[in-house]
Protein backbone atom coordinates (compact mmCIF):
# COMPACT_ATOMS: atom_id res chain seq x y z
CA UNK A 1 0.00 0.00 0.00
CA UNK A 2 1.25 3.36 -0.72
CA UNK A 3 2.34 5.44 1.88
CA UNK A 4 0.62 9.00 1.73
CA UNK A 5 1.49 9.69 5.24
CA UNK A 6 2.51 13.64 4.44
CA UNK A 7 5.20 15.14 6.97
CA UNK A 8 4.36 18.58 8.43
CA UNK A 9 6.78 21.75 9.95
CA UNK A 10 5.87 23.95 12.51
CA UNK A 11 6.43 27.48 11.21
CA UNK A 12 5.05 30.11 14.08
CA UNK A 13 1.92 28.82 15.54
CA UNK A 14 1.08 27.26 11.74
CA UNK A 15 2.02 23.03 10.64
CA UNK A 16 2.60 22.71 7.34
CA UNK A 17 2.61 20.41 5.05
CA UNK A 18 6.79 19.14 3.37
CA UNK A 19 4.95 20.17 0.05
CA UNK A 20 5.21 22.90 0.60
CA UNK A 21 8.98 24.21 0.43
CA UNK A 22 9.09 22.79 -2.72
CA UNK A 23 6.10 24.07 -4.25
CA UNK A 24 7.22 27.53 -3.12
CA UNK A 25 10.94 26.86 -4.45
CA UNK A 26 9.36 25.90 -7.77
CA UNK A 27 7.02 29.29 -7.45
CA UNK A 28 10.34 31.25 -7.20
CA UNK A 29 12.23 29.26 -9.37
CA UNK A 30 9.45 30.32 -12.16
CA UNK A 31 9.11 34.13 -11.14
CA UNK A 32 12.78 34.56 -10.83
CA UNK A 33 13.88 32.85 -14.12
CA UNK A 34 13.02 35.75 -16.31
CA UNK A 35 15.13 37.74 -14.01
CA UNK A 36 18.17 35.67 -14.57
CA UNK A 37 18.15 35.21 -17.72
CA UNK A 38 17.89 39.18 -18.06
CA UNK A 39 20.83 39.52 -16.27
CA UNK A 40 22.43 37.45 -18.85
CA UNK A 41 21.79 39.09 -21.40
CA UNK A 42 22.12 42.53 -20.27
CA UNK A 43 25.76 41.57 -19.88
CA UNK A 44 25.44 40.83 -23.81
CA UNK A 45 26.70 43.24 -26.21
CA UNK A 46 24.50 45.38 -28.57
CA UNK A 47 25.18 47.58 -30.87
CA UNK A 48 23.69 50.25 -32.90
CA UNK A 49 25.55 51.78 -36.09
CA UNK A 50 26.21 55.26 -35.95
CA UNK A 51 28.36 56.00 -39.37
CA UNK A 52 29.25 54.17 -42.14
CA UNK A 53 31.41 51.37 -40.02
CA UNK A 54 30.93 53.25 -37.06
CA UNK A 55 29.24 51.70 -33.99
CA UNK A 56 28.62 52.31 -29.99
CA UNK A 57 28.74 48.56 -28.40
CA UNK A 58 26.49 48.55 -25.26
CA UNK A 59 27.40 45.99 -22.99
CA UNK A 60 28.25 45.84 -19.14
CA UNK A 61 30.11 49.02 -18.16
CA UNK A 62 31.32 52.54 -20.22
CA UNK A 63 29.46 52.52 -24.10
CA UNK A 64 32.48 51.64 -26.86
CA UNK A 65 32.86 53.56 -29.76
CA UNK A 66 34.02 51.37 -32.71
CA UNK A 67 35.58 52.30 -36.22
CA UNK A 68 35.84 49.74 -38.47
CA UNK A 69 37.57 50.34 -41.82
CA UNK A 70 40.23 49.72 -44.52
CA UNK A 71 42.98 50.64 -41.84
CA UNK A 72 41.96 48.37 -39.20
CA UNK A 73 39.73 48.96 -35.61
CA UNK A 74 39.74 51.57 -33.34
CA UNK A 75 37.70 51.73 -30.01
CA UNK A 76 36.86 53.67 -27.22
CA UNK A 77 36.98 52.64 -24.21
CA UNK A 78 37.25 49.19 -23.29
CA UNK A 79 34.69 47.79 -20.37
CA UNK A 80 35.51 44.77 -18.07
CA UNK A 81 37.91 41.63 -19.13
CA UNK A 82 34.73 39.51 -18.93
CA UNK A 83 33.41 41.47 -21.96
CA UNK A 84 36.42 41.91 -23.97
CA UNK A 85 35.80 38.19 -26.01
CA UNK A 86 31.92 39.28 -26.61
CA UNK A 87 32.69 42.96 -28.24
CA UNK A 88 35.83 41.29 -30.05
CA UNK A 89 33.42 38.19 -31.69
CA UNK A 90 31.06 41.30 -32.19
CA UNK A 91 33.76 43.62 -34.38
CA UNK A 92 34.62 40.19 -36.38
CA UNK A 93 30.81 39.99 -37.56
CA UNK A 94 30.77 43.73 -38.36
CA UNK A 95 33.93 42.55 -40.53
CA UNK A 96 36.43 44.08 -38.11
CA UNK A 97 39.56 42.31 -37.36
CA UNK A 98 41.93 42.56 -34.28
CA UNK A 99 41.48 45.81 -32.28
CA UNK A 100 44.42 47.93 -33.29
CA UNK A 101 44.03 50.71 -31.16
CA UNK A 102 41.91 51.45 -28.12
CA UNK A 103 41.13 54.76 -26.53
CA UNK A 104 40.48 55.77 -23.25
CA UNK A 105 37.80 58.69 -22.07
CA UNK A 106 39.20 58.35 -18.39
CA UNK A 107 41.02 55.92 -16.16
CA UNK A 108 37.86 54.59 -13.97
CA UNK A 109 37.76 50.65 -14.23
CA UNK A 110 34.18 50.30 -16.01
CA UNK A 111 35.85 52.10 -19.15
CA UNK A 112 39.48 50.70 -18.46
CA UNK A 113 39.22 47.31 -17.29
CA UNK A 114 39.13 45.58 -20.16
CA UNK A 115 42.62 47.62 -20.93
CA UNK A 116 45.33 44.57 -20.42
CA UNK A 117 43.59 41.75 -22.27
CA UNK A 118 43.59 44.00 -25.15
CA UNK A 119 47.09 45.35 -24.75
CA UNK A 120 47.97 41.66 -24.87
CA UNK A 121 46.01 41.07 -27.51
CA UNK A 122 48.33 43.48 -29.68
CA UNK A 123 46.00 46.80 -29.38
CA UNK A 124 47.92 49.73 -28.47
CA UNK A 125 46.02 52.14 -26.09
CA UNK A 126 45.93 55.95 -25.74
CA UNK A 127 44.62 58.08 -22.92
CA UNK A 128 45.37 61.36 -21.45
CA UNK A 129 48.27 61.77 -19.35
CA UNK A 130 46.56 62.22 -15.99
CA UNK A 131 44.67 59.15 -16.60
CA UNK A 132 47.61 56.53 -17.53
CA UNK A 133 49.54 58.31 -14.21
CA UNK A 134 46.16 57.01 -12.51
CA UNK A 135 46.36 53.89 -13.86
CA UNK A 136 49.93 52.71 -12.63
CA UNK A 137 48.47 53.20 -9.09
CA UNK A 138 45.72 51.83 -6.51
CA UNK A 139 42.72 53.79 -6.29
CA UNK A 140 39.77 54.37 -4.37
CA UNK A 141 36.67 55.52 -5.79
CA UNK A 142 33.86 57.33 -3.45
CA UNK A 143 30.69 56.88 -5.37
CA UNK A 144 29.14 57.74 -2.49
CA UNK A 145 25.74 55.57 -2.74
CA UNK A 146 27.62 52.24 -3.19
CA UNK A 147 30.64 50.68 -1.12
CA UNK A 148 34.10 52.64 -2.42
CA UNK A 149 35.39 50.84 -5.24
CA UNK A 150 38.77 49.67 -4.86
CA UNK A 151 40.72 49.50 -8.46
CA UNK A 152 44.40 48.35 -8.51
CA UNK A 153 47.18 49.46 -10.51
CA UNK A 154 46.81 47.50 -14.27
CA UNK A 155 50.04 46.00 -15.55
CA UNK A 156 52.38 47.30 -18.53
CA UNK A 157 49.90 45.55 -20.84
CA UNK A 158 46.97 47.58 -19.90
CA UNK A 159 49.28 50.78 -20.05
CA UNK A 160 48.99 53.52 -22.45
CA UNK A 161 51.62 53.86 -25.03
CA UNK A 162 50.46 57.64 -25.85
CA UNK A 163 49.66 60.25 -23.86
CA UNK A 164 47.99 63.66 -24.60
CA UNK A 165 47.82 66.80 -22.43
CA UNK A 166 45.14 69.14 -24.26
CA UNK A 167 44.69 68.09 -27.47
CA UNK A 168 45.94 65.08 -29.62
CA UNK A 169 45.23 64.22 -33.32
CA UNK A 170 44.87 60.71 -34.68
CA UNK A 171 44.63 60.16 -38.14
CA UNK A 172 42.80 56.57 -38.54
CA UNK A 173 40.15 54.72 -40.91
CA UNK A 174 40.62 58.16 -43.70
CA UNK A 175 39.56 60.92 -41.09
CA UNK A 176 40.84 62.83 -38.21
CA UNK A 177 40.25 61.85 -34.66
CA UNK A 178 41.25 64.63 -32.15
CA UNK A 179 40.75 63.81 -28.56
CA UNK A 180 40.94 67.36 -26.41
CA UNK A 181 41.18 67.45 -22.67
CA UNK A 182 39.63 71.09 -21.66
CA UNK A 183 40.67 70.17 -17.98
CA UNK A 184 39.60 68.68 -15.30
CA UNK A 185 35.75 67.55 -14.87
CA UNK A 186 34.47 63.49 -13.74
CA UNK A 187 38.44 63.07 -13.27
CA UNK A 188 41.28 64.84 -13.66
CA UNK A 189 42.15 62.77 -17.06
CA UNK A 190 38.76 62.92 -19.23
CA UNK A 191 39.25 62.85 -22.68
CA UNK A 192 36.49 64.03 -25.58
CA UNK A 193 37.38 62.10 -28.59
CA UNK A 194 35.65 63.38 -31.89
CA UNK A 195 35.63 61.73 -35.19
CA UNK A 196 35.81 64.28 -37.23
CA UNK A 197 34.13 63.34 -40.59
CA UNK A 198 31.93 61.05 -39.36
CA UNK A 199 30.26 63.29 -37.18
CA UNK A 200 30.67 61.57 -33.55
CA UNK A 201 32.19 62.57 -30.19
CA UNK A 202 32.60 60.06 -27.05
CA UNK A 203 32.43 62.30 -24.08
CA UNK A 204 32.73 59.68 -21.70
CA UNK A 205 31.36 59.94 -18.05
CA UNK A 206 31.49 64.02 -18.35
CA UNK A 207 28.13 63.54 -20.08
CA UNK A 208 25.73 60.60 -18.71
CA UNK A 209 22.87 59.69 -20.32
CA UNK A 210 21.45 57.24 -17.88
CA UNK A 211 20.27 59.50 -14.93
CA UNK A 212 22.27 62.06 -12.62
CA UNK A 213 26.42 62.17 -13.20
CA UNK A 214 28.90 61.24 -10.88
CA UNK A 215 31.88 63.50 -9.98
CA UNK A 216 35.23 61.69 -8.98
CA UNK A 217 35.51 64.80 -6.53
CA UNK A 218 38.01 62.64 -4.32
CA UNK A 219 39.95 62.09 -7.38
CA UNK A 220 40.00 66.06 -8.81
CA UNK A 221 36.78 66.11 -10.67
CA UNK A 222 34.82 69.21 -10.51
CA UNK A 223 31.52 70.16 -11.15
CA UNK A 224 32.55 74.23 -12.70
CA UNK A 225 35.17 71.72 -14.77
CA UNK A 226 32.18 69.83 -15.52
CA UNK A 227 30.59 72.31 -17.00
CA UNK A 228 33.39 73.97 -19.00
CA UNK A 229 34.20 70.64 -20.66
CA UNK A 230 30.98 70.27 -21.90
CA UNK A 231 30.54 73.73 -23.30
CA UNK A 232 33.93 73.14 -25.03
CA UNK A 233 32.41 70.54 -26.60
CA UNK A 234 29.14 72.05 -27.96
CA UNK A 235 31.39 74.78 -29.48
CA UNK A 236 33.07 71.90 -32.04
CA UNK A 237 29.72 70.21 -32.33
CA UNK A 238 26.73 70.78 -34.62
CA UNK A 239 23.18 69.67 -34.74
CA UNK A 240 24.05 67.04 -37.08
CA UNK A 241 26.80 65.56 -34.32
CA UNK A 242 25.80 61.81 -32.85
CA UNK A 243 26.87 62.40 -28.99
CA UNK A 244 27.61 59.46 -27.22
CA UNK A 245 27.77 59.25 -23.42
CA UNK A 246 30.16 57.54 -21.37
CA UNK A 247 26.33 55.81 -19.82
CA UNK A 248 22.93 55.32 -21.15
CA UNK A 249 21.60 56.22 -25.06
CA UNK A 250 23.32 57.57 -27.79
CA UNK A 251 22.33 61.95 -27.70
CA UNK A 252 22.35 64.71 -29.75
CA UNK A 253 23.59 68.48 -29.42
CA UNK A 254 20.12 69.54 -27.75
CA UNK A 255 20.62 66.59 -25.49
CA UNK A 256 23.84 67.95 -24.13
CA UNK A 257 22.96 71.58 -24.60
CA UNK A 258 19.99 70.81 -22.09
CA UNK A 259 22.57 68.60 -19.91
CA UNK A 260 24.35 71.79 -19.35
CA UNK A 261 21.23 73.86 -18.50
CA UNK A 262 20.89 71.42 -15.59
CA UNK A 263 24.63 71.18 -14.19
CA UNK A 264 24.35 75.09 -14.56
CA UNK A 265 21.34 75.73 -12.77
CA UNK A 266 21.79 73.05 -10.08
CA UNK A 267 25.43 74.44 -9.58
CA UNK A 268 23.72 78.20 -9.33
CA UNK A 269 21.34 77.13 -6.83
CA UNK A 270 23.73 75.44 -4.69
CA UNK A 271 26.54 78.25 -4.78
CA UNK A 272 23.71 80.35 -3.32
CA UNK A 273 22.98 78.06 -0.68
CA UNK A 274 26.74 77.57 0.37
CA UNK A 275 27.43 81.27 0.02
CA UNK A 276 24.95 81.40 2.67
CA UNK A 277 26.49 78.95 4.78
CA UNK A 278 24.52 76.30 4.14
CA UNK A 279 25.76 72.19 5.15
CA UNK A 280 25.52 69.74 2.97
CA UNK A 281 22.73 68.24 4.83
CA UNK A 282 21.15 72.09 4.57
CA UNK A 283 21.78 71.47 0.83
CA UNK A 284 20.02 68.02 0.50
CA UNK A 285 17.36 69.67 1.83
CA UNK A 286 16.60 72.49 -0.26
CA UNK A 287 16.61 70.44 -3.05
CA UNK A 288 18.72 71.96 -5.79
CA UNK A 289 17.49 69.15 -7.98
CA UNK A 290 13.87 68.84 -7.90
CA UNK A 291 13.20 70.03 -11.46
CA UNK A 292 14.90 66.96 -12.39
CA UNK A 293 14.59 63.91 -10.15
CA UNK A 294 11.64 62.46 -11.76
CA UNK A 295 13.57 61.93 -14.80
CA UNK A 296 16.96 61.87 -13.60
CA UNK A 297 16.63 59.83 -10.25
CA UNK A 298 17.90 59.93 -6.97
CA UNK A 299 20.36 63.32 -6.74
CA UNK A 300 21.81 61.95 -3.18
CA UNK A 301 25.48 61.33 -4.71
CA UNK A 302 25.59 64.23 -7.11
CA UNK A 303 24.50 66.71 -4.72
CA UNK A 304 27.15 65.19 -2.14
CA UNK A 305 29.77 65.22 -4.98
CA UNK A 306 29.35 69.04 -6.03
CA UNK A 307 28.89 69.79 -2.64
CA UNK A 308 32.21 68.61 -2.15
CA UNK A 309 33.96 70.04 -5.26
CA UNK A 310 32.44 73.93 -4.39
CA UNK A 311 33.39 74.06 -0.88
CA UNK A 312 37.09 73.09 -1.05
ZN1 LIG B 1 33.84 57.26 -14.79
Amino acid sequence: MKNTKVTTYKIGRVWIPDYVPGVIAVVVLIIGFPFIVESQQSAEISTEAVGDGRYVLFGRGGNILASIGEQGVLIVDSQFPDMVPKYQSTIRSLGGGDIDFTINTHWHYDHADGNEMLGEAGSWIIAHAHSRDMMTKHNTINTVVNPLVEQPPYSQAGLPVATFEQRMEVFFNGEQIDLIHPGPAHTMGDAAIFLRDSNIVHMGDVFNNAGYPFIDADNGGDIEGMIAFCEAVLGEINSNTVVVPGHGPVATYNDLAEYITMLTEIRGKMMILIGQGASLEEVIAAKPTENWDAEKGDPLRLIDRAYLSLTR
